[in-house]
């Protein structure tokens, strides 16, 4: 039996990393343009920095991330954020306010922080309260999340503090994005308790609960990294698989599907980035095996709707409708003593009224000790996303200077940086708009009926690392499923 897998990020090699304990006789090949494994996830080390390229950790509450971890052997290199800093800033009129105490992305699980906060006049508070007696919408019809949080606490709330917590996260437009899809426990708390903030409390308690009957004591923080990077994740799963599975620097051009039902795979060899000029090679000379049994599509999703095309297209026109955006990364390095003020939060989110270039920074090395060396601090900037697309294609020589002064005004900071390293991911971030579920459900409807196709990655149920790991999972699930019947 032979499986290739398109794409070889965390999606795609979790899915080669499942197929190899499900169907361990199947000869498996794992294709990507670029030179390494991992996709985004890329972790660079400069003078004792360690300096994440994308995603700088994962959730814990889904528990694929961690599991797969432990599984590997990499239990002991998991790093929780650190306790002392697990606050966040958010910026109004240029300057950073911690956000009330207990706001957890969309409601607050405490009164008193919310009454006091300088981020909302008191008409915005008022109206916040007025949410416990908001009748609850019964229906199950979707609906964008800037329309739900305005609905349920007000437009204060809903500009002043989710808009850029959560814009930050997805890098979406949140008129048009799903709360079905992204957030779909706060339309539940919705319609079980009839107001998030008494579901919330409700929540806090019940987990305070369980915490103190816990006597283990071995929990972990909401979100965790790896102390060598997430890069060494992926490689850990790269390890897994037998030595000529993994085909990186091969760019999969086209596949399509004879009338046997097998399918053929064209691939050229690649570099970093896709270079048109080079002879497209048929994997029929190129690479063996000649003609695959099953094909996992782990590429990010207008990727494989291209790919598609030839072969299903209804599915490829499906798939085409999820739009994307990108987006770019500036990490700087500076002394400690460059940084005054002493932040007790992890980073900060900049609302779209700020109309600054920043969506989000993170204060690196605070969250994570171990990303710095003694007496320096590393700082991550986000930008680009639905809010400004242009930046995340900018050159890396005009984006520097525009963060670097926008960050400056906003965290006081004095000097050069000792470096910076910037990254562009470009139509990575699949956008959940209101319908998204809906749209996912006509998606798999089409490719259940085929056993030899299976798709994976971050378009369908989560962005997150683990959703994407879960998502090889299944994908590596139905071949096996069908192969082994
Ligand atoms: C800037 C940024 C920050 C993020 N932060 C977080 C975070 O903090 N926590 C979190 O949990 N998640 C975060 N995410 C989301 C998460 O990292 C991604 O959703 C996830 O890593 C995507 O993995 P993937 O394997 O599905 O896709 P990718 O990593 O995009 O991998 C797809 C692979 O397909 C290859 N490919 C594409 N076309 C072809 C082709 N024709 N032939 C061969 N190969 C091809 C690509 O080279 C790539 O390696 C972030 C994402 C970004 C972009």
């Amino acid at each position: 039996m032979n499986i290739a897998i398109i794409g070889a990020g965390i999606s795609g090699l979790s899915a080669a990393y499942r197929l190899r304990q499900l169907v361990p006789d199947a000869t498996i090949r794992v294709f990507d343009r670029m030179n390494r494994c991992g996709g985004v996830l890329e972790t660079l080390n400069r003078d004792g920095f360690q300096i994440e390229q994308s995603a700088d950790n994962f959730i814990t509450t889904i528990p694929y991330g961690v599991t797969l971890c432990k599984e590997l052997g990499l239990g002991e290199q998991l790093v929780q954020t650190n306790p002392s800093v697990r606050r966040t800033y958010v910026v109004r009129r240029g300057r950073l306010h911690l956000l009330p105490d207990g706001f957890l992305m969309m409601a607050p699980t405490k009164l008193l922080p919310i009454v006091v906060t300088p981020i909302l006049s008191p008409l915005g508070k008022l109206r916040a309260g007025l949410e416990l007696f908001i009748p609850a919408r019964k229906d199950n019809l979707d609906e964008s999340m800037a329309h739900f949080v305005r609905r349920r606490f007000g437009h204060e709330v809903f500009e002043r503090l989710v808009e850029p917590l959560v814009s930050g996260v997805y890098a979406a437009d949140m008129e048009k994005l799903s709360v079905l899809a992204t957030l779909p426990r706060f339309r539940e708390m919705e319609r079980n308790d009839g107001s998030l903030i008494r579901a919330m409390q409700k929540q806090l308690a019940a987990n305070r609960a369980a915490n103190l009957a816990e006597q283990s004591g071995a929990r972990y923080s909401m979100f965790v990294t790896l102390r060598n990077g997430l890069a060494s994740l992926c490689n850990a799963l790269a390890a897994k698989l037998p030595p000529d599975s993994l085909q990186t620097g091969r760019e999969v051009t086209k596949t399509w599907k004879t009338a046997e039902g097998q399918w053929i795979i064209e691939t050229k060899p690649c570099g970093s980035q896709p270079t048109p000029d080079l002879p497209t090679i048929s994997v029929i000379f190129a690479v063996q095996p000649k003609h695959f049994d099953a094909v996992i599509f782990a590429t990010p999703i207008h990727e494989s709707a291209r790919l598609l095309k030839d072969s299903v297209p209804k599915l490829a026109d499906k798939l085409a409708e999820i739009q994307h955006e990108g987006t770019a990364i500036a990490t700087f390095a500076f002394n400690a003593e460059q940084i005054k003020p002493f932040f007790h939060g992890m980073g900060f989110v900049v609302p779209k009224t700020e109309q600054s270039p920043i969506l989000a920074g993170s204060f690196s090395s605070l969250k994570y000790e171990h990303r710095a060396p003694k007496g320096k601090f590393l700082i991550r900037i986000f930008a680009g996303g639905n809010r400004s697309p242009e930046l995340a294609e900018l050159s890396d020589d005009r984006l520097r200077p525009l963060l670097l002064t926008e960050m400056r005004k906003i965290l006081k900071i004095d000097g050069e940086p000792l470096f910076t390293e910037i990254s562009h991911w470009s139509r990575t971030m699949p956008q959940y708009h209101v319908g998204h579920c809906e749209l996912v459900r006509e998606i798999e409807s089409l490719t259940s009926s085929d056993p030899t196709l299976a798709l994976a990655g971050n378009a369908f149920h989560g962005v997150g690392i683990p959703n994407c790991i879960q998502s090889g999972f299944q994908a590596a699930e139905k071949l096996a499923a069908s192969f082994t019947k």
